[in-house]
C-alpha cells in the first residue's frame, strides 16, 4: 500500500482521550518477523490492543492517542522487516475497551489460508556478525537464522506455516532456542527453523565412498577443495557441485563427469571485492547480487580475470553470487576465493536434495560430500537473472523469488498452467496471485516428470487451491500435454507463443491487446509446423497471426537443432538456386542431407527465429555442434563484438502475402487473414556471398543483427497501421539475445512505442505456464458466463 495516501478515519474517543483502530493487512506477513515487529512497535508506543492471524489476514487492533495511532500506522508501512511484504491493509474504527497492554492472541483456526509463505531468504547482517563472534553460541554454527534470514519454502510441507510443518520438526529446541523462540521482543521470537549448535541440524563429511572424513567437516572440505577436489555440497534448495573456479584441470574434471561440455558455470564468490576484480559491477548489480534474494547475476567479465578458461568459455558473461546461506560464509571463511557452483545433476535430470540420493547419483562425479541432517522438502536451484536495459530481469527464477506471488490485475478462477517442455515451470493462479512454481526443468527424463507432479501437488497444498481448470501446450507430445489429460478436470490447450505474449502482458498487468513480437526457440503452431519468429497481435482471449519469419526446413526434425550445421543446409537449399561451397560443409555428410531436402523426407518446417540464429551461426562456421540450445546463437552474438551494424548497412528485406489464406478458428481463439512473410532467404543468400568474399564474422553478425532489428520495427509498423495498437510487448527465448533486446527495445521506444518487456517472469519458456494459466482463466470466465 505504499504510495497510497491513508484516509483520515474518524475514531470516536473514550474517556482519556483514546482511539481504537482495527488493521487488517495481507501480504507475505508470515514467517517473516512481521508479528514480533508490529508487537515492539506498539508496545514501543504504549499502546494497547491485539495482533492475531485471521482466515482473511492478520487482524492488528490498537488504542491510544490519535497521535500514536497515526505514528503506529505510519510505522508499519515505512519499518516493515526486509522480508515483509504488505499488500492490502484496509483500516477502520472501533470503540474503545478496557485493555492492559498490546499482546500476541493466538492465531484462529484455519488462519494461514490468505497469508503467504514466504522465499527462502540470504543469510542476515546479524547472524553474520553472529556467526563469526567467537563470543557468540552459535560462533561458526552453519545453521544460524533468524526471522530475517534462513530457509523458508524449502522445508516446508503444508500450511500452517509453523514448526511441526517444517523438515525442522524432528529437532526439538534447547531451553535456550526455546527461549528465544517464545520472546516477542527476541529476533527469533517464532523463526521456525531456529536452531543451535546444542540442538540443531549438523554437519557431516563424507569421501566418495561415503566413509566419514575425520576433523572439522567446514575446515577438511576447504582443504579438499584447495586440492582441486569436486565437493557435493547440501545447501538450501539442493546440492551444489562445488570446485576451485581458478583450478582448470578441476573445473574440466567437473565438465567431463557432470556431462556438461560448454554450458557456463555460476561461481560464487567470497566477497564483493572478488567480484570487482573478475567482473563490471553496475550500481543496479551490486543491489541484486547482496541483496536478500541473492540470486546468481549474469555480469560482464573483464578481460583481466583470474579464473580457469572453462569456467564459461565462450562467453562474455559470468554468472556470480555471494555467500548466501552461514555454510557457504563458513567455507570461503578458509582462504577459498571463487568456487565453480553447479546444481548438482547429471545433464539436465533435476537437482539431487537429499543425503542418500546424492550418494547414490553422484558417486563417480563428487569426490567428497559436505552432508547435513535439515531434509529439504522442496527442490530449489539458484535463480539466475541479468541487468538489461536498466531494469533486473529474471532468466531463471527461483531460489529466493518463489513462491512470492506476482501481482495481477483482478481475481478470477483457480486455474493451473503447466507450462512448456523445457525450463519448465508451472504456475497456479489463486485470486489476484499468480503463484509460479521454481524451476523445474528439462521434461525429458522419469526424474523430472516426477519432481513436476511433486510440484503440482505440493504448490496446491501449500496455498490451498484447486484448478478447475488445466492448461497445457497445443504440442501433443510433450510430457506436461499429456499429465494435464489424465487430470480429471476440464484441460485447455495453448498456442505456445500466444502463452509468450499473454505472460509478457499478465506481468506488467496489462489487459492488451497489444502487438506481441514473439522470438522463441520453438513452439508448435496451430498449423502443426514449428513457430518461433511470430507477430501475434491480440490478448488473453486471442490472437491474430499478423506475420511470421519464412518458414525454412529443418532437416531431421527436432534432431537438426542440436547440429546447427544441418539447419545452416537447409537454410541454403531453400535460399540459393545454386548451393555455394562454403567452409562449415568440410567434412560433413552434406550428400546425406541434402538428399533428405531434395526428396523432402523427414523434413519439418520452422519460422523459429532462434533456428535462424543457429543456422546463421553454423554459416558462419562459428558452431556447428552444439551441447545445448542456444549455444550457437550466443556464438553469433558474440562474434558481433557488443556493436550492431549501421542503419545503412542491412541485409535485404521482404515482405510478401501470400494469396488466399485467411484462417478462423473458433476453438483455438486463432485467426489469420493474409498473413506477411518476413522473407529470410535474401539474407541467408546474401551471407552466403559476403561468406565467400571473405567479409568478417564480425561484420556479418552485426549487419545480421541490423538486418532483425530494422525487420522488425517496419513489421511493427505495419501491424500498428493496420490496428490502432501502439503497445507492443515482446516475449520469447530469442530476448535473452542482449544486442538484439536492448537495441529493439531502444529504438521501438524512439519511435514511440510503449514497450512492455520482462522483467519478473522469464522471457524463455520459464514464464510459459505464467500466459497459459490467464488465457486458461479467461476462457473459462467467459465459458461460465456463457452458459
Ligand atoms: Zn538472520
Ligand atoms: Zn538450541
Amino acid at each position: 500500500m505504499a504510495g497510497v495516501a491513508r484516509k483520515e478515519i474518524d475514531t470516536p474517543l473514550n474517556i482519556q482521550g483514546e482511539a481504537r483502530r482495527r488493521l487488517l493487512v495481507n501480504g507475505i506477513v508470515q514467517g517473516v518477523g512481521f508479528r514480533p515487529f508490529v508487537y515492539r512497535t506498539a508496545v514501543g508506543l504504549g499502546l494497547k490492543g491485539f495482533i492475531r492471524n485471521t482466515p482473511s489476514g492478520v487482524l492488528i487492533e490498537v488504542q491510544g492517542s490519535s497521535l500514536l495511532l497515526d505514528s503506529f500506522c505510519g510505522a508499519l508501512k515505512r519499518d516493515c522487516p526486509p522480508l515483509a511484504r504488505i499488500e492490502v491493509m484496509k483500516e477502520s474504527a472501533l470503540d474503545c475497551v478496557a485493555e492492559e497492554r498490546f499482546i500476541i492472541a493466538d492465531s484462529s483456526a484455519g488462519a494461514d489460508v490468505e497469508t503467504l509463505i514466504p522465499p527462502d531468504i540470504a543469510l542476515c547482517g546479524d547472524c553474520r556478525r553472529e556467526l563469526l563472534d567467537p563470543a557468540n553460541r552459535r560462533f561458526r554454527y552453519p545453521f544460524i537464522n533468524c526471522t530475517n534470514c534462513g530457509p523458508r519454502y524449502t522445508i516446508v510441507d503444508r500450511l500452517p506455516y509453523d514448526r511441526p510443518s517444517t523438515s525442522m520438526h524432528t529437532f526439538t529446541m534447547c531451553p535456550e532456542c526455546e527461549r528465544e523462540y517464545l520472546d516477542p521482543l527476541d529476533r527469533r521470537f517464532h523463526a521456525q527453523p531456529n536452531a543451535c549448535p546444542v540442538c540443531g541440524p549438523g554437519l557431516q563429511l563424507l569421501d566418495a565412498a561415503g566413509l566419514p572424513i575425520a576433523g572439522d567437516a567446514v575446515a577438511e572440505a576447504a582443504v579438499l577443495l584447495k586440492q582441486g577436489h569436486i565437493l557435493a555440497l547440501k545447501g538450501l534448495g539442493g546440492f551444489h557441485l562445488a570446485v576451485d573456479a581458478s583450478n582448470e584441470s578441476a573445473v574440466k574434471r567437473l565438465r567431463e563427469r557432470k556431462g556438461r561440455e560448454a554450458k557456463p558455470f555460476a561461481v560464487m564468490m567470497r566477497d564483493m571485492a572478488k567480484v570487482r576484480s573478475v567482473c563490471e559491477v553496475s550500481e543496479g548489480e551490486f543491489t541484486t547480487l547482496i541483496s536478500a534474494e541473492a540470486p546468481i547475476v549474469l555480469l560482464k567479465k573483464k578481460t583481466d580475470g583470474t579464473l580457469a578458461p572453462s569456467v564459461a568459455p565462450g562467453n562474455h558473461r559470468l554468472g556470480v553470487m555471494l555467500p548466501y546461506t552461514p555454510l557457504h560464509l563458513l567455507l570461503f571463511e578458509e582462504c577459498l576465493d571463487a568456487l565453480v557452483m553447479t546444481s548438482a545433476n547429471f545433464s539436465e535430470e533435476p537437482i539431487v536434495s537429499e543425503n542418500d540420493e546424492a550418494l547414490l547419483r553422484l558417486t563417480g562425479i563428487a569426490d567428497a560430500f559436505l552432508l547435513h541432517n535439515r531434509p529439504i522438502y522442496q527442490k530449489c536451484d539458484d535463480s539466475v537473472t541479468i541487468h538489461l536495459s536498466g531494469e533486473l530481469r529474471q532468466i531463471r527464477r527461483s531460489r529466493g523469488y518463489v513462491p512470492a506471488p506476482i501481482l495481477l490485475r483482478e481475481g478470477g478462477p483457480t486455474v493451473l498452467g503447466t507450462g512448456g517442455e523445457l525450463k519448465n515451470t508451472i504456475t497456479l493462479l489463486k485470486g489476484s496471485h499468480a503463484l509460479m512454481s521454481q524451476h523445474i526443468g528439462d521434461m525429458k527424463n522419469f526424474e523430472a516428470y516426477r519432481h513436476f507432479e511433486q510440484v503440482v501437488a505440493h504448490l496446491q497444498r501449500l496455498f490451498q487451491a484447486t484448478p478447475e481448470l488445466v492448461v497445457h501446450d497445443l504440442h501433443p507430445d510433450y510430457m506436461t500435454t499429456r499429465w494435464a489429460e489424465q487430470q480429471h478436470i476440464p484441460v485447455l490447450g495453448v498456442q505456445h507463443h500466444h502463452a509468450h505474449l499473454v505472460a509478457c502482458l499478465a506481468e506488467n498487468r496489462e489487459e492488451g491487446p497489444a502487438i506481441g513480437l514473439i522470438l522463441d526457440g520453438t513452439g508448435y503452431g496451430n498449423d502443426g509446423t514449428i513457430w518461433g519468429g511470430e507477430v501475434l497481435i491480440g490478448d488473453a482471449a486471442g490472437v491474430e497471426r499478423f506475420a511470421s519469419l519464412e518458414s525454412m526446413p529443418m532437416p531431421g526434425g527436432d534432431v537438426a537443432v542440436m547440429h546447427p550445421w544441418r539447419l545452416a543446409l537447409g537454410y541454403l537449399h531453400r535460399s540459393c538456386p545454386d548451393l555455394p561451397d562454403l567452409p562449415f560443409m568440410k567434412g560433413r555428410s552434406v550428400e546425406l542431407v541434402l538428399e533428405l531436402l531434395e526428396k523432402k523426407v523427414n523434413i519439418v518446417e520452422t519460422s523459429s527465429c532462434g533456428r535462424l540464429f543457429d543456422a546463421v551461426a553454423a554459416l558462419c562456421n562459428l558452431r556447428n555442434e552444439i551441447s545445448y540450445e542456444g549455444e550457437a546463437a550466443i556464438a553469433l552474438m558474440h562474434a558481433a563484438g557488443g556493436a550492431i551494424g549501421h542503419k545503412e548497412f542491412r541485409y535485404t528485406l521482404n515482405y510478401v502475402i501470400p494469396p488466399g489464406k485467411t484462417i478462423d478458428n473458433e476453438k483455438t481463439h486463432y485467426t489469420e487473414k493474409g498473413r506477411w512473410i518476413m522473407m529470410v532467404s535474401p539474407m541467408i543468400q546474401e551471407i552466403a556471398t559476403a561468406l565467400q568474399a571473405g567479409m568478417s564474422i564480425s561484420g556479418i553478425s552485426q549487419r545480421f543483427h541490423r538486418t532483425l532489428v530494422t525487420c522488425f520495427l517496419e513489421i511493427i509498423e505495419k501491424a500498428s497501421k493496420a490496428t490502432g495498437i501502439t503497445t507492443i510487448a515482446l516475449s520469447g527465448g530469442v530476448f535473452q539475445n542482449e544486442l538484439l533486446f536492448t537495441t529493439l527495445l531502444h529504438e521501438l521506444q524512439q519511435d514511440g512505442y510503449r514497450v512492455l518487456s520482462h522483467e519478473h517472469v522469464p522471457s524463455n519458456d520459464g514464464g510459459l505456464s505464467l500466459g497459459q494459466a490467464i488465457i486458461g482463466r479467461n476462457y473459462w470466465t467467459e465459458k461460465v458466463f456463457f452458459f
